[in-house]
């Protein structure tokens, strides 16, 4: 199961991996290469519903999230259970994406842009950096962690990191053949998006449509693509 895990997809909450990068992470199952999902917080803070208590909620955005990863192809996500509107640059929450990275070795790792400018939710920011600190040189290094080390879990060089809410896009995916999926996808985040109404498919394709502007195809999904050089 841990074997041969070719991406890692890191997102704050229940849902924003669906906005992000649904549309490539489908295209690439569907190519028999494994995907893994982390999800760092519970999402127990994201309703407008005065009557929805809070660890009821934390038990439904699961439960979507699984049947959307489900519906991907995903392999396996992993729940942090950390608390929504609460992630911290921890040593702790640190340590916990080391020992996934190790654990899973993905070559390529996906997350949310931690330097987006201006608007940007506080826990989307704190997990970019914290995914970017973990890779480099946390999990690369075998003195980080002795007792990881101990457990038999071996650094790892993650090849590439992929950040989704790029302002300064340098890497494109084709995901016109898969936008109806990364909608249904969406769709079962029902506590979040209802079902999917008509203008907001709308503004969801003409997004993907601005992701693919120079491109030559017609709906795409954009990162900030980073190699890393060890
Ligand atoms: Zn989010």
């Amino acid at each position: 199961m841990e074997n041969d895990i070719y991406m890692m997809v890191v997102t704050p909450h229940p849902d924003d991996a669906e906005f992000g990068v649904a549309g490539t992470v489908v295209k690439l199952t569907r190519e028999g290469k494994k995907v893994v999902y982390v999800v760092c917080t519970n999402g127990d803070k994201g309703t407008s519903d005065r009557n929805m208590k809070p660890e009821e909620l934390a038990k439904i955005r699961e439960k979507e999230q699984l049947n959307a990863a489900r519906l991907l192809g995903v392999t396996k996500v992993e729940f942090m259970r950390l608390p929504d509107q609460g992630l911290e640059d921890t040593p702790e929450f640190r340590k916990a994406l080391v020992r996934l990275i190790r654990q899973y070795r993905p070559e390529v790792v996906v997350t949310a842009n931690p330097y987006r400018k201006y608007m940007w939710h506080r826990d989307h920011r704190v997990t970019g950096q914290v995914v970017m600190d973990a890779v480099f040189p946390y999990a690369r290094d075998h003195l980080s962690y002795p007792d990881l080390l101990e457990e038999g879990l071996e650094p790892h060089k993650v090849r590439e990191v992929w950040l989704w809410g790029a302002d300064d896009a340098n890497h494109y995916s084709d995901v016109t053949d898969t936008f109806d999926i990364k909608i249904k996808a969406l769709g079962c985040h029902i506590s979040q998006v209802g079902d999917i109404p008509l203008e907001m498919r709308d503004r969801l394709r003409d997004w993907a449509k601005m992701m693919a502007e120079d491109q030559d195809y017609e709906l795409g999904e954009a990162f900030h693509r980073i190699q890393m050089r060890y």
